[in-house]
């Protein structure tokens, strides 16, 4: 019998545990480090946060859900989302929470494997659903300990602390920091919101769907997959595969939107000059906002451009001698994207190191295997199409891809399977040439430039994408028989 096992029961290893027991495979174990399903749904709980793809997209094919209240979904309604899936396909049988799988190392053709708390498994195959974003990043500034008041990073939101009424600063503009300043700026007393690099913004509010839409989503599913397919279609051709040409005409209307949009809406010239970034719109990870300027308007918002000196016991001093006062911090400064599967200790064949392979940086054949790693593989690895579309859609495609990479070895054509060396430099190497014409090497910083400045993404269209996934093409696999 077939063993697989699943690293983190997010949205990827949810869908491996539904796809894996409707194949017939279910020797099965999910390994979540956390006490609850849900990945970044369960972590991210800070206030306005949503998704920034439309909900009718964000979720599996398999598993339409009429109910979604809102054009983009607030996460704690795709955290309920991905529970009541776990819960309708009987999946969480197979997770077993608060097991943090320590180091797997490749012997005798398995994986052996080890918890945190001493726990061994050996499995056939592994897949690694370990997400993307989940390992937060802390910025250097100097005294972070020793503020006075609260402190907490994006993802460790700490409900317990209130901030009605309070001084409140937010470190960062990223999609994080710019939700949560819309849905913070009607409660707290001050604002301060800290930019180091602004940000263009697309106006997209996030409207309700109304309950007469809802019903007939319910009543007529085809009807609500139209919808899915046009927002898809839609989606695809003016933003996945726009940013992929920084010279395509669907760049320059972003850019045309975005502009006008700051320019239309911010009145104050020295603020709104203050809010205009200085590259071109969706070069950094664009954000779609509703309602972000005229939080920034309010009177109790302070806009704060001067750089970050240090944090001291009452609050942040910027370069220009003004201490900001605050009673609390949030560092919404984004995560550390290099990671994956890591700090799991990965050993592969011939005692090669995962630390190693990736000591320079990240990278996976296709984003699903590694040479050398054989029988494991990446859902949302390094090099996906991670910053264009749906992760839930370009998970299904990937693991698709993978069960038939798996079959090889279940249906005894093979017994190791993992991408051949060559094929793993072809595809980087065409990658590499690829990504120079996108959006994000037009210059800006953004998460998604590895240590050489070239895009770690996908940067083809999303055809391709899918084109790719359809069948792996085995002369790029090292298929090893016993
Ligand atoms: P992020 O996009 O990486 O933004 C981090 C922010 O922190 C940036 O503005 C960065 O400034 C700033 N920063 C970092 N270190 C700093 C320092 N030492 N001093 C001052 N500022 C500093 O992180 P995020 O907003 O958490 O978003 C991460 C990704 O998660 C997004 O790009 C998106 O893919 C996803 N996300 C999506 C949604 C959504 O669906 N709407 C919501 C949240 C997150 P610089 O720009 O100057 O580097």
């Amino acid at each position: 019998m077939t063993r697989i096992v699943v690293a983190g029961a997010g949205m990827a290893g949810l869908l491996s545990a539904i796809k894996l027991q409707e194949a017939g495979i279910t020797d099965l174990a999910v390994y979540e480090k956390a006490d609850r399903l849900g990945g970044t749904w369960r972590e991210n709980t800070y206030p306005g946060v949503a998704c920034d793809v439309p909900s009718h997209l964000y979720r599996y094919s398999f598993a339409p859900n009429p109910e979604w209240s809102h054009l983009f979904a607030p996460g704690e309604e795709i955290q309920s989302y991905l529970e009541d899936v776990a819960d309708r396909f009987e999946v969480e049988k197979y997770i077993s929470y608060d097991t943090e799988i320590a180091r797997m190392e490749w012997c005798d053709g398995h994986w052996s494997i080890e918890t945190t708390d001493g726990r061994r498994d050996v499995a056939d195959f592994v897949i690694a659903a370990t997400g993307v974003l989940h390992h937060p990043s802390y910025p250097d500034i100097d005294g972070l300990d020793s503020f006075d008041g609260a402190l907490f990073h994006s993802a460790r939101f700490d409900h317990s602390v209130p901030l009605e009424g309070k001084r409140v600063g937010i470190v960062g503009t990223g999609s994080t920091a710019i939700q949560m300043t819309g849905a913070l700026v009607g409660s707290v007393g001050d604002l301060h919101l800290f930019q180091r690099t602004a940000q263009w913004i697309l106006p997209v509010p996030n409207r309700p769907i109304d309950e007469a839409d809802k019903a007939h989503y319910r009543e007529d599913p085809t009807a609500m997959q139209a919808v899915r397919d046009e927002m898809s279609a839609t989606f695809e051709q003016n933003f996945a595969n726009a940013v992929i040409d920084a010279a395509s005409e669907q760049v320059q209307i972003i850019q045309q939107l975005c502009e006008a949009n700051l320019n239309d809406t911010v009145i104050d010239p020295d603020l709104r000059e203050r809010l205009r970034p200085t590259y071109q719109a969706a070069c950094k990870r664009l954000i779609l906002s509703g309602d972000f300027y005229d939080a920034i308007q309010r009177p109790n918002a302070h806009l704060v451009t001067e750089r970050i000196e240090r944090i001291e016991p009452s609050g942040i001093r910027t370069t220009d001698g003004v201490l900001h006062q605050l009673d609390v911090i949030v560092l919404a400064t984004g995560f550390r994207v290099d990671r994956f599967m890591r700090p799991i200790e990965v050993v592969g064949r011939n005692g090669v190191s995962l630390d190693d392979v990736w000591a320079q940086r990240p990278s996976a054949y296709l984003a699903v295997s590694i040479p050398d790693f054989p029988n494991l593989f990446m859902l949302n690895g390094p090099n996906g199409p991670v910053g264009n579309f749906s992760l839930i859609d370009v998970a299904e495609h990937q693991l698709s891809y993978v069960m038939q990479l798996m079959a090889e070895v279940t249906e005894g054509r093979a017994a190791e399977v993992s991408a051949s060396h060559q094929a793993a430099e072809r595809f980087e190497a065409d990658r590499v040439e690829a990504a120079k014409k996108t959006i994000w090497v037009t210059g800006c910083r953004s998460w998604y430039l590895d240590d050489r400045g070239i895009p770690a993404a996908w940067p083809w269209t999303m055809t391709h994408f899918r084109e790719r996934m359809a069948r792996p093409d085995l002369a790029d696999y090292d298929l090893i028989t016993r």
